[in-house]
């Protein structure tokens, strides 16, 4: 079968994905969810004209030429603070104390900050002139009844969700969590925290997907470790199948004697034959298929390998199950700090730590260390070729 491009994988995989259903949530929980429908504010913030400082208000033309050595003098008719309802001045010539957040009087059009003045209860000394809004906020300043707040399809950020619980709003209309089941295959699996005998290693890829899983905000619905048995790796996707709207699978997807997860995907009841192949090193072998309508990944099991194709190709099918508009490809343009000077037959995406600038590639990149990831921000894509890559070339980042 003809291996795909990156970008040719993405799209098939992307475009194919419907988004999850929707729910409710507080504004307390709504941090990380995806909005699924626009909000509009349906009331302005703030609702009334409020001061900005703590002083006086009062009519600008009131104190028009005041000065330290010829201060205006103005009767103090009230005293308005933050959570009043409001009075008017009434009167030329007068002044209301007011304090910050409190609605400013209907007649008045100016606040001279108390600093300014001396801060007289009955009577005030205004030392200085005032404009006319000064230390007003108007209605409406941050946005006003009608306006849109968001789009659908936005990841929602605290900024988000206090505007809106500032419009009123106690609720969020967001996507659901998408279910994702994860199944690690592999005879030689052994769970952490399990004593290791002779032959086996720890199941990584599993702790590193649900990491990044839970991080995009899904619910972990099923997670197994399995070995490298036809009926119980068909159990186990079956069970998977029920359960998850996105079911990602490591291992066994080459062309070993043990490698069972194209047969079996293939051969699978309900399944359409996605494609097995993709022109990137690491995670040549991925094989991605729809069994009655649900994704399925299948990476390679080499944990770096997984690693990477879960990040370029399996989070951009997530953010498409989650409705996600504003997401990747993150992609940016960095100047590498160190010469790569290995051959490269295809694609090859290599770990680095980009400062915003620069992108230094990890030491020790094989598909099965792992321990070159950590703290590292991004990968490097180094396009196919034999010359190795001089250091200041520019290459394309991917940042996690
Ligand atoms: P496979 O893709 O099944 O051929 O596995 C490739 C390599 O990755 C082998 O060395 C496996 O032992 C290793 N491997 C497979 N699955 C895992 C896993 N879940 N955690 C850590 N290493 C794994
Ligand atoms: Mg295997």
């Amino acid at each position: 079968m003809k291996r795909l491009t990156l970008e040719q994988a993405r799209q098939y995989m992307t475009s194919g994905a419907e988004a999850v259903g929707t729910e409710w949530v507080s504004v307390y929980d709504s941090i990380g969810r995806v909005l699924s429908e626009d909000i509009t504010a349906a009331m302005s913030q703030p609702p009334f004209p409020r001061s900005a400082m703590d002083g006086y208000a009062l009519r600008w033309e009131d104190v028009q030429g005041a000065s330290r050595e010829n201060p205006a003098v103005l009767r103090v008719a009230g005293r308005l603070c933050a959570g009043d309802e409001g009075m008017p001045l009434g009167k030329e010539g007068v002044a209301i104390r007011i304090m910050t957040g409190a609605v400013i009087p209907p007649d008045a059009n100016c606040v001279i900050r108390q600093e300014d003045t001396d801060y007289g209860e009955e009577w005030v000394k205004i030392f200085a002139e005032g404009r006319p809004q000064m230390n007003c906020c108007p209605a409406g300043e941050d946005f006003a009844q009608g306006e849109k707040l968001a789009s659908a399809g936005m990841l929602v950020d605290a900024y988000l969700a206090s505007a809106a619980a500032s419009a009123g709003m106690a609720a969020l209309p967001v996507r659901r969590r998408v279910k994702v089941a994860l199944i690690s295959s592999g005879e030689e699996l052994c769970l952490p925290g399990e004593p290791l005998s002779p032959g086996k290693i720890y199941d990584s890829n599993r702790v590193y997907l649900t990491a990044r899983c839970r991080h995009f905000g899904c619910d972990v619905v099923l997670s197994k470790t399995v070995g490298d048995d036809k009926e119980a790796i068909a159990g186990n996707l079956k069970e998977a199948l029920a359960a998850a709207d996105y079911v990602i699978t490591t291992g066994g997807v080459s062309v070993g004697q043990k490698d069972l997860m194209p047969g079996i995907i293939k051969n699978y009841p309900g399944a359409e034959p996605g494609f097995h192949g993709i022109l990137v090193k690491p995670g040549m072998p991925t094989l991605f298929a729809r069994i009655c309508g649900r994704p399925v990944l299948s990476l390679s099991g080499n944990p770096y390998s997984a690693a990477a194709i879960f990040e370029l190709l399996g989070v951009p099918l997530l953010h498409a199950l989650q409705g996600r508009r504003d997401a990747g490809p993150f992609m940016h343009t960095a100047v590498l700090a160190e010469a790569f000077p290995k051959k490269r037959p295809c694609l090859r995406i290599v770990r680095g730590y980009y400062d915003g600038e620069k992108v230094l590639v990890a030491a020790g990149q094989k598909n099965g260390q792992m321990k070159a990831g950590i703290g590292t921000n991004c990968l490097v894509l180094l396009p196919a070729g034999t010359a190795p890559i001089p250091a200041g070339e520019t290459v394309k980042v991917y940042q996690i």
